[in-house]
């Protein structure tokens, strides 16, 4: 099937509360090019160069989601224009971001990334360090950020049980930060499920679901 058909394959079951992140990482252009096409506007990247390269190249009506981990260095080139940030999981980060929102004179929305798998390849805080976060007086002071939600990762496994388990958990970590009413917090996204989960996902309450190989074939890292 071509990239346009299997666009419109997951946009068809997807509920409508659910925001499809189109995951282009390693992908070129062209082919991403045949997604922005058909109609798809939010695309995900997990390496800030390779955003920002692409960002250059392509339409501005696109809303660039970095999904991956954040190096604290280079934060400052995607500030400009980075549209969520899903993979915040300390504060010297947050206040990083923060800082070069300034500088733009914007207010960067981010996902605090939970750590919810039981592998140690997986980034992320634990729910007693987000809200330690989101309760702190130097949080208090960071106005050039909007913290919208959590984002996580299920296990690696054909596991069902185990993967619902877990994204379970990340949705009433989100249920239990949102209750705290946090200034500046709008907790509305719910960031979980990737080609081979999302639907598990959704049904787990996903709001915003990451879909890379499924819409554009496998990716290939050499
Ligand atoms: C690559 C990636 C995805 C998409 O994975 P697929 O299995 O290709 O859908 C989703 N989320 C993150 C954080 C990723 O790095």
């Amino acid at each position: 099937m071509s990239i346009q058909e299997n666009l419109q394959h997951i946009k068809a079951s997807l509920p409508e509360h659910v925001t499809l992140v189109a995951v282009s990482k390693t992908k070129p252009v062209n082919e991403i090019m045949e997604a922005y096409d058909a109609g798809q506007r939010i695309f995900g990247e997990n390496k800030i160069q390779e955003m920002v390269d692409k960002e250059a190249q392509m339409p501005k009506d696109i809303q660039w989601h970095m999904i991956g981990h954040v190096q604290r260095n280079k934060v400052k080139y995607m500030a400009e224009f980075v549209s969520l940030i899903h993979g915040v999981d300390n504060f010297k980060l947050l206040r990083e971001i923060n800082k070069q929102a300034k500088k733009h004179n914007r207010t960067i929305k981010c996902l605090l990334q939970i750590k919810i798998a039981d592998e140690d390849t997986k980034f992320g805080m634990t729910s007693q360090e987000a809200q330690q976060i989101l309760q702190s007086d130097e949080f208090s002071e960071l106005k050039n950020i909007s913290i919208e939600g959590v984002m996580g990762m299920a296990t690696f496994t054909d596991d069902e049980q185990q993967i619902k388990n877990e994204f379970d958990r990340l949705k009433s970590i989100f249920e239990a930060l949102k209750n705290l009413d946090i200034e500046g917090s709008n907790f509305n996204t719910v960031s979980m499920g990737m080609s081979g989960d999302y639907q598990t996902a959704i049904a787990c309450g996903s709001t915003m679901v990451r879909v890379g190989s499924s819409i554009f074939g496998e990716r290939n890292y050499d």
